[in-house]
């Protein structure tokens, strides 16, 4: 194929044969989500490119180098969305639903981007199912995020694959005080950091932490720790934080070194990580965010959110071979009808078994064919049960029901009763 008819490197088709595990994985979280209750908002997928600058940073990886940025025809520039946390402060800015201290408790699914390298779990185009919550500013929310998660992974049957990763970055005035310390620290060690960190160092120096550069994690051993750092308020509220994971029964491990990509975290930031992936290995990620809302021109607002990447966790099921038996049925009842009478009534039949049982994954079979070709893609589609249709059936006015996984023998239902029939021997999702 041409180079210019293929999808673009990085970019998935998700097909057929995978959407049953996505649509799974987006419901259960769905309403999980509905249950706890959150409500969805749908952003879209551009902005203006200052949005993503000015909220996660000019300094980080995103902003430097990920960003899918374009011109329009007007001339402005633009970005596909990296991230949904910035779009989704826009939003509830635009539409003055936080003012007054209105509490929203959001979330939102869809499509993300970013210029990175495409490996196993790393995509260009991935998606996220992200949750933003608004004039909160207690270790409450912070532990109720953490805690909807906790029972995610243990309706997804994953639970034992995970590990809940903590650290505080205080307020920004302590994170101030960490920032001098750190820099003081690492500046006597510059000839020992990697190139990046070096160029960190200046820029931003916490990132530094993040690096997977095995010499500078040697140098960050004995690095001043933000723990020391943290004022009153932003230990009561990490502590705050423990007791309720605590009370709940969520392990969790503290890591000084979790910083986070995004500029705009403060207080508690967190990560569910998963050796399950091999580098990939995060999962889950969010933190709390109490700047970010003034600093995109609101009053201040207190705010706290995650992302997770959906792809990781659908591979995740993959690996760990929790995919539930009845997403691969798609189809409980297949209808084949033989002759053209046969095909109207059929088609009339299904329409009011449909009427009666809405639920019901009932195939009616297209293109006629032989007995034995119908039969065929009647097995072939995964059916419990073929209802057959021909001349007989139809002089009698019953249709042929044929169990097709070995349940019993083929008998003849009249056509008044096979809604009732079939409620009692296909079991609705
Ligand atoms: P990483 O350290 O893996 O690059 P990140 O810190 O950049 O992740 P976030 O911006 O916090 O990621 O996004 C939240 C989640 O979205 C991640 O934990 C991950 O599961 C998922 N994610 C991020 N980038 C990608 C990507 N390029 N492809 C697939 N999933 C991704
Ligand atoms: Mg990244």
């Amino acid at each position: 194929m041409s180079k210019s008819l293929q999808a673009i490197r990085g970019m998935n088709d998700i097909l057929p044969e995978q959407t049953p595990l996505w649509r799974y994985f987006e419901g259960t979280v769905a309403r999980l989500l509905d249950n706890y209750g959150y409500k969805q908002i749908r952003m879209p997928i551009v902005e203006f490119t200052e949005l993503f600058k000015r909220s996660i940073g000019e300094v980080t990886d995103i902003v430097e180098k990920e960003m899918y940025t374009f011109e329009d025809r007007n001339g402005d520039s633009l970005t596909l969305r990296p991230e949904g946390t910035a779009a989704c402060v826009r939003a509830v800015l635009e539409h003055g639903i936080t003012g007054g201290g209105q509490v929203q408790k959001l979330w939102y699914i869809g499509p993300m981007f970013r210029h990175e390298r495409p490996q196993k779990g790393r995509y260009r185009q991935f998606h996220q199912i992200g949750l933003e919550v608004f004039n909160l500013d207690g270790p409450d929310i912070d532990a109720e995020l953490i805690i909807m998660t906790w029972r995610l992974w243990g309706e997804l049957g994953i639970r034992d694959a995970v590990k809940l990763e903590l650290n505080s970055l205080g307020t920004s005035e302590s994170r101030g005080r960490y920032r001098e310390a750190l820099v003081e620290y690492l500046s006597a060690r510059h000839d020992k950091l990697d190139e990046d960190s070096q160029r960190r160092l200046k820029t931003n120096p916490l990132r530094v932490l993040d690096t997977k550069n095995a010499d500078t994690q040697a140098v960050l051993f004995d690095a001043p720790k933000m723990a020391d750092y943290l004022d009153d308020e932003s230990r009561a509220h990490f502590e705050g934080l423990k007791a309720r994971l605590d009370a709940v029964g969520i392990p969790y491990v503290l890591n000084p070194k979790l910083v986070r990509g995004l500029d705009y975290y403060s207080k508690t930031v967190f990560e569910w990580v998963t050796d399950k992936l091999g580098a990939q290995g995060t999962v889950c990620a969010g933190g709390r965010y109490d700047g970010l809302v003034e600093q995109m021109g609101g009053k201040p607002t207190p705010g706290v959110g995650f992302a997770m990447g959906i792809e990781r966790l659908v591979l995740m099921l993959e690996t760990l071979e929790q995919i539930p038996q009845e997403i691969s049925r798609q189809v409980d009842v297949y209808l084949c009808a033989f002759g053209e009478e046969a095909e109207l009534a059929g088609l009339a039949l299904a329409e009011r078994i449909r009427d009666e049982l809405p639920n019901l994954r009932l195939q009616v079979n297209a293109g006629a064919g032989s007995f034995k070709s119908q039969f065929k893609k009647a097995d072939k589609s995964g059916a419990l049960y073929a209802l057959i249709l021909g001349d007989d059936e139809m002089a009698q006015q019953v249709v042929g029901f044929k169990p097709l996984r070995g349940q019993g023998e083929q008998q003849s239902i009249a056509w008044d009763a096979l809604a009732a029939h079939l409620a009692t021997c296909v079991v609705q999702g």
